[in-house]
């Protein structure tokens, strides 16, 4: 059986993009527009559709972005990715 495809994960991501940035959230205590990122890094699966944050350009591309600091540099500063996933799963779950 093919797995549930595109509509549900197009719910998903909007409903992450609403979410905002969870780094300007977690820091700052601001909603910023966010992007999706799916976790990067090796092994644990991590390359799957479903583990994903959202995260500003800013905390995703640009100078704080995980894409420019690189992952290292990036998770010692904020926190791993399966963090901050687990932040963001409990706290859209309760909705
Ligand atoms: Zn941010
Ligand atoms: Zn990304």
């Amino acid at each position: 059986m093919a797995k549930k495809p595109n509509k549900e994960m197009r719910r998903r991501y909007a409903e992450a993009i609403e979410y905002g940035c969870i780094l300007c959230k977690i820091l700052y205590g601001v909603k910023t527009e966010a992007t999706i990122h799916h976790l990067t890094g090796a092994g644990m699966g991590l390359r799957d559709l479903e583990n994903f944050i959202p995260l500003c350009p800013r905390h995703h591309l640009y100078e704080e972005g995980i894409h420019f600091l690189g992952r290292r540099v990036w998770e010692e500063k904020f926190g791993t990715q399966l963090e901050l996933l687990e932040m963001y799963k409990n706290d859209t779950k309760s909705d």
